[in-house]
């Protein structure tokens, strides 16, 4: 058997290389120039890098055999995916590899925070013998608040009920079951705000989660609630965070990140009730070791044609096959989008129906797609075409597909995904070329999911229209197009505007509380 060339460009803990050294010819050479790495690459099979390599287009092309690059961490700004995509090289990386860290940091900061540990610290270390201020609390029998359950948020609640810690969660696209198979309630954001004694935060940062945590969250917390932080700056308003510990409203806060990073003046940071690491979650020996041993052994099994479950890209069809379906996976991802930002509440159901000729294409690409679509903007890091449908399924996500030749739309796609006590459905095709929807929910329409787009339901009564038209102008937004359909007149109806930028939350909430508007949300496709 012809021994594969693994090539390696950055420190890797040795732990990882004596894995690649078990599978291949390994040829450690760090520190390259372009030029030397584009000569080095030629015959490789296998690019290991952490983030000092740059795997650019002008690199890959140079590589002659190359099957895999693995990148020995989370980021993978550093590889030029579409060039390795293009080439069927297949791009791996390693996001679960801190998340123990992580989750170990946290409980750190927990009982650092509730038994004042850097305060008493810095109090011996000034030669005081001070028994009495830093009294704190147990951690045992008290409620931990866990906001998003995801790998680091899942990993922290099995720890805490280890300390016999009740855990209760806020994750809206967890689905119930699984939480309460974990022994973990699910509770609206401010039911948990108001319930925990500890609240720890395990959500990526998006416009979503931006100041998730802020005044409203604060003023429903108990006196004694102390607020952590591991995650990213942003998700809690610091000047409303700072406001309520000033005041000792809560008894504290330990953050490991902040809104700017590093925070200079940050006058969290003056206040006795605040304790903080510089954004240490991923910083252990282990984290690192698993970051290059996760991405070795998954660019083993790669060689061996097994499949792996960090694949970051997917390689391409054979082109006449992709140029085929390539339209339809872009609706597909663009209908996820839209059913998420839609939907309230869990998705836990979706259908998939190929209309027309795609009844007898092969259609697995578009139903990742789709699920890309769907999950991507819950999820941190990784979700692509090859994990989709694994996450889907950890997630208890039932997919069932069906096909529909006859019908009036031609070559299209219907989705249906439902929640708790939601269910968007959306039927779209191509036209011209161009991704079309033109159905949403059972109401016609002919809207190209681009963009900024407001959804307003509500019920059919005249003057609807230039109501919505006349609030936005007052408040400067420009309408590019609208489009309306109801089923029949007096009923209700679905608006959908095409505006220059998203809308505000207060002027959302104006158009909410508008009479005969039933929901009204931005999506941004
Ligand atoms: P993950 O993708 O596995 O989990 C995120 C969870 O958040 C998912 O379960 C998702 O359903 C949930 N979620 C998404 N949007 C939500 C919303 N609007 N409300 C409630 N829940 C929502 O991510 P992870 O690997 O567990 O990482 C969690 C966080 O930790 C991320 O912000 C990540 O950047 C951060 N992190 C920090 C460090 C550090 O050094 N401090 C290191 C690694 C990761």
């Amino acid at each position: 058997m012809i021994m594969s060339k693994i090539l390696i460009t950055d420190a890797l803990h040795e732990n990882a290389v004596d894995i690649l050294k078990a599978a291949g010819d390994v040829e450690v050479a760090t520190g390259l120039s372009v030029e030397e790495l584009k000569e080095k690459i030629k015959d490789a099979d296998v690019l290991v890098i952490r983030s000092g390599t740059k795997a650019t287009k002008e690199i890959i092309d140079a590589s002659e055999n190359l099957k895999v690059i693995a990148r020995a961490g989370v980021g993978v700004d550093n590889v030029d995916i579409n060039a390795a995509t293009e080439k069927g090289i297949i791009v791996l990386n390693a996001p679960d590899a801190s998340s123990i860290s992580v989750a170990e940091l946290l409980f750190g900061m927990m009982l650092s925070a509730v038994r004042n540990i850097p305060q008493a610290t810095a109090s011996l270390k000034r030669g005081e013998w001070d028994r009495k201020s830093f009294k704190g609390l147990e951690v045992y029998g008290k409620t931990l608040g866990v906001v998003g359950l995801g790998r680091i948020g899942q990993q922290v609640a099995k720890r805490a009920q280890a300390f016999g810690m009740q855990v209760v969660a806020y994750d809206p696209y967890i689905p119930e079951d699984v939480a309460n198979s974990l022994g973990i309630e699910l509770l609206s954001v401010n039911d948990l705000c108001q319930t925990s004694d500890f609240i720890t935060l395990h959500v990526p940062l998006t416009p979503k989660t931006k100041h998730m945590i802020a005044k409203e969250q604060l003023d429903l917390m108990k006196p004694n609630t102390i607020i952590m932080n591991c995650a990213r700056g942003g998700l809690i308003d610091e000047e409303a965070l700072y406001n309520a510990l000033k005041v000792n409203q809560i008894r504290g806060a330990a953050l490991d990140v902040f809104e700017q990073e590093p925070p200079k003046g940050n006058p969290l940071l003056e206040l006795d009730n605040v304790i903080g690491t510089p954004h240490q979650g991923a910083s252990t020996e282990e984290a690192q070791i698993s970051a290059g041993t996760i991405v070795a052994r998954q660019a083993i099994k790669i060689l061996k044609g097994e499949s792996a479950e960090n694949v970051v890209n997917l390689p391409m069809l054979p082109s006449e096959k992709m140029n085929k379906i390539k339209p339809y996976m872009i609706l597909a991802e663009k209908m996820g989008l839209m059913a998420i930002q839609l939907l309230d509440h869990t998705i836990d159901n979706i259908e998939i129906t190929y209309l027309g000729e795609l009844a007898t294409e092969k259609t697995e690409m578009i139903k990742r797609s789709f699920l890309r679509g769907i999950l991507s903007p819950i999820l941190l890091a990784g979700v692509n075409l090859v994990n989709a449908p694994v996450v889907a399924k950890n997630r208890n996500i039932k997919i069932s597909e069906g096909t529909m030749k006859e019908n009036q739309y031609g070559n299209a796609l219907k989705i249906v995904a439902k929640g708790n006590n939601d269910e968007i459905s959306i039927i779209g095709n191509i036209v011209d070329g161009e991704v079309v929807f033109r159905k949403i929910n059972g109401y016609d329409i002919d809207v190209k999911p681009e963009g900024d787009l407001c959804v307003i339901r509500h019920i059919d009564r005249p003057g609807m229209v230039g109501k919505v038209g006349v609030l936005l102008g007052e408040y400067g937004i420009n309408i590019a197009k609208m489009q309306v359909g109801r089923k029949e007149p007096g009923g209700h109806s679905i608006m959908i505007l095409d505006v220059d930028h998203t809308i505000s939350e207060d002027v959302m909430s104006k158009l909410k509380e508008m009479d005969n508007v039933r929901t009204a949300k931005m999506v941004t496709l």
